[in-house]
Formats: C-alpha cells, sequence, structure tokens
C-alpha cells in the first residue's frame, strides 16, 4: 500500500506540530495583526456581574476536572464535568452559579452529546487534538480568512505571479465514479484508472484521481448518492461516528458602541429563571454563549450560538430584531450542515482512529490512490480547524505526487 500515515504525515511536517500552517504561510507576508487580548466579563442573564475571583475560581476548577480526567476511558468531555459538580469542592460551594458555568464550557468548547452521550466529544480525543504555537485566532486585518486561499494561490506579495489555476465555483458534485480492481463498469479501465465526477450542472470531469474535502455532514447525508462503488463498510461507520458540532455567528450592529473601546468578550451565565422567561420560539435566544468586540469593527458586536439553538435560530427572521443583523447558517446549507468534526465517544468505541481512517483513500488495486480524502475532520491531531484542513490537503497532494511517480502517470 502506498498509504502516507498520519504519523508519516507528523515527520514531514514536524515544525507544524508547533506552529499553525496557516500562521506560519500567513505571518512573513505580514498580512497578520497581533491578536487583541481582550478581558472577559462574565454575566448572569439577569445582568449581574460575576466577581472577579469567582469566575477566575471556578473556570480553572472546570479546566482542573478535564485536565485531570483519564483520557484512556472513553468518556465525554461533558460527562466529564458534569460528574465533577457533585464532587468537586469548588465547584460544591459554588453550586448555583457552577451550573451555569458548566453550561458555557459545554457550549464554548462545543463538548455536545447532551441528548445521546455518545455523540459527546471525546476526552481521548482531546488529549490527541495538538494545539499550536503562533496564535489560534487570527487577526488578518479586516480581510478575513479567505485571505488564506489567496497566500496559496501565491497571490501575496505579488500578484502577477498567482498560479494559473482554474477554479470552479458553483459546481456542485453530484456523483463520484470511482475505478477498482473490482470494478468493471462502463468507461472506467481497470488498467488505467480513471474517476468521473458527474456536477449537478450536467457537466462531466474526467481525472486519475480526486481529492473530496467536503464536510463529515455532507459525507453522512450524501455518501450513498456521491460514491459509485459505494464506500466500504468501515468508511461508513467511520463517517457516522464522528459528529459536527454546529456553531453560528451573528453579527449584532449599533449605532454607537456601549461597551468598553478596548478589546472584550461578554461571556453569558444563563439562569434558569430567566431562560424561563423566554417563549418556545425564542428558546435558541438562551444558547448564546458570549458576545465578542470584533477588531476594525467598532460598532459590532459578535454573538457566537452553539448546538440546537444555532439550528433554530438559522431558520428564524432577524430582521425585526434590530436594524443591523447578519448570522451565518452552517447547519442549513446543504453544502456545510454544521461547522466542524470533532471525535465523538462513538468514535473511541470505534477504535479511535476516526480521522485516520477517513483519510485512507479508496484504491485501484490496492496501491493507486483513485479517491483521496482531505479537509479538517481528516487531520487526527488537528481536526476543526483551518490549519487542520490545510495541512491536509498538503498530505494528500503528497501522497498523489509520490503515486504518480511511482506509477510513471
Ligand atoms: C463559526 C465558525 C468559526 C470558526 N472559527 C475558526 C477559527 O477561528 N480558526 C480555525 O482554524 N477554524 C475555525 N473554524 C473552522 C473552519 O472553518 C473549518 O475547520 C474549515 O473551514 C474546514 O475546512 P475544510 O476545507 O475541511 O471544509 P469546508 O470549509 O467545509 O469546505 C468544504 C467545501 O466543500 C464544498 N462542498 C460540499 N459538498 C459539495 C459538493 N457536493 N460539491 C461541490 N462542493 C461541495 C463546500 O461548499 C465547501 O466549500 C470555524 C468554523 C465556524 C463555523
Amino acid at each position: 500500500m502506498t498509504s502516507l500515515s498520519q504519523s508519516d504525515e507528523s515527520q514531514c511536517c514536524a515544525q507544524y506540530h508547533v506552529f499553525s500552517v496557516v500562521y506560519l504561510l500567513a505571518n512573513p507576508l505580514e498580512l497578520l495583526g497581533r491578536p487583541a487580548s481582550g478581558y472577559s466579563w462574565y454575566v448572569q442573564s439577569n445582568g449581574t456581574l460575576v466577581l472577579e475571583d469567582i469566575s477566575a475560581k471556578i473556570s480553572s476548577a472546570i479546566s482542573e476536572e478535564v485536565n485531570k480526567a483519564d483520557k484512556k476511558t472513553g468518556k465525554g468531555i461533558a460527562e466529564c464535568v458534569r460528574n465533577a459538580s457533585a464532587t468537586n469542592p469548588i465547584l460544591k460551594e459554588h453550586s448555583e452559579i457552577a451550573k451555569s458555568f458548566i453550561e458555557n464550557y459545554e457550549r464554548m468548547n462545543h463538548l455536545g452529546g447532551q441528548d445521546d452521550p455518545s455523540k459527546g466529544k471525546s476526552l481521548r480525543g482531546l488529549e490527541e487534538h495538538w494545539g499550536c504555537e503562533g496564535e489560534f485566532m487570527l487577526n488578518w486585518k479586516g480581510r478575513g480568512y479567505t485571505t488564506i486561499l489567496d497566500v496559496l494561490l501565491n497571490k501575496y506579495p505579488d500578484p502577477s505571479k498567482a498560479v494559473p489555476l482554474q477554479i470552479l465555483l458553483n459546481k456542485e458534485v453530484e456523483n463520484i465514479r470511482w475505478g477498482s480492481r473490482r470494478s468493471s463498469q462502463p468507461g472506467l479501465d481497470a488498467m488505467n484508472p480513471l474517476v468521473q465526477v458527474k456536477c449537478k450542472d450536467g457537466s462531466l470531469f474526467i481525472a486519475k484521481s480526486v481529492i473530496v474535502t467536503v464536510s463529515i455532514g455532507v459525507l453522512q447525508e450524501r455518501h450513498t448518492q456521491l460514491f459509485n462503488p459505494p464506500l466500504p463498510a468501515n468508511k461508513v461507520s467511520t463517517i457516522n461516528s464522528l459528529q459536527l458540532a454546529v456553531l453560528d455567528k451573528i453579527y449584532i450592529e449599533f449605532t454607537k458602541p456601549w461597551w468598553p473601546k478596548t478589546p472584550c468578550s461578554f461571556v453569558i451565565l444563563w439562569r434558569d429563571e430567566d431562560k424561563a422567561q423566554f417563549t418556545q420560539d425564542e428558546k435558541w435566544i438562551t444558547d448564546v454563549f458570549a458576545l465578542d468586540t470584533v477588531p476594525h469593527q467598532p460598532n459590532l458586536l459578535l454573538a457566537w450560538i452553539y448546538g440546537k439553538g444555532a439550528e433554530e435560530m438559522e431558520h428564524v427572521s432577524l430582521a425585526g430584531i434590530h436594524a443591523g443583523v447578519n448570522k451565518s447558517q452552517w447547519a442549513s446549507n446543504p453544502l456545510a450542515r454544521g461547522a466542524y468534526a470533532y471525535r465523538s465517544v462513538a468514535t473511541e468505541q470505534n477504535g479511535g482512529e476516526g480521522a485516520i481512517l477517513l483519510s485512507e483513500p479508496l484504491y485501484h488495486g490496492d496501491e493507486f490512490p483513485v479517491v483521496c480524502f482531505a479537509g479538517e475532520a481528516t487531520s487526527h491531531h488537528r481536526h476543526s480547524a483551518v490549519h487542520g484542513a490545510v495541512e491536509s490537503g498538503f498530505r494528500e497532494a503528497e501522497r498523489l505526487i509520490k503515486s504518480f511517480k511511482k506509477f510513471g502517470v
């Protein structure tokens, strides 16, 4: 097998273990500003500010419980923090408010598993997920994260040196027919593997190999329609065991900022009695877990919303709420279905190698990678982030280059 394992990936890209590849690419081009390290205010839903020493104590008690938890148990992080509220002396001492902190922690860290613990983010996954030096929250100086595409296309610093690459937008892929030794479909020569990619607009593309980067949500929803022949059973069970967090942003524009001029975040701690004031239709509001100031946008606040509330919010018209409101709709987007993948308790029950199994290509015979998989969900150590997605693209490009050389393609 020519498969490039995740450990090979680690060896050839050793520096990326320390730095985010996005940071490494963009920072030398002076595209990044320094992230604003803002102050976090912890505010209860009735408007009361939580004293700094209390919020610090409770937050570190929760973090310590997660840090010291046995990562090998295959349990979920949400289960761990919830159980800690009954045993940790600080959480017990401040039990009322600690409950709101724990709920906020679950949302802020997109832990999932509240209804079905097997869908919760796993403790073991946490241990094997690598952080990075060189700033996680990148400040693109108002340009936005899409700038990384221009960097990859070599448009910086000299646009005339951009890679002449044809990128076709609005080309929804309907079906990928791929060759394998066992398949003898018309148009696919077993000795000369070809992939046929059929798009919704009727266009057809033929290639030696393809790299598929659709989200885990799209794979879960469409894999039977997308792949012909169908994906092997182990790939399907891997896809189904990984989970997709739903996270949305709501930008709210005020005529005048009422918050401090310095960067800050208002962490929202919901109390049951305040939640009860909302009607069923408004309940999604109680899943907003923080309001952040936005660099270079003095009149904007960014509301973060997670989970079921986010899904409901996506279907609500916010037009009447405020003149300037803009929101993301990642779960409703049929080509996304959510924000990013995480390794669940079910993934651990399946052996824990979700991203590794997902990144395994579909081969022609046993050797030639015909359909490769990239995207954040295929990164064992850096899933959920853009740098994980970019690294995985490099990994699959390397794989194809090696194979093409080996087979003289
Ligand atoms: C609110 C929010 C905030 C985030 N903040 C950060 C952050 O600060 N830092 C960070 O590193 N990451 C962040 N992320 C995560 C980051 O956006 C993802 O990790 C990253 O976009 C994953 O890239 P990807 O290429 O794997 O997948 P995607 O970005 O999902 O790209 C997949 C592409 O496939 C296309 N597609 C799907 N189906 C088809 C089809 N049938 N035919 C053709 N095309 C198809 C989609 O349109 C999409 O363009 C955030 C995500 C969200 C939602």
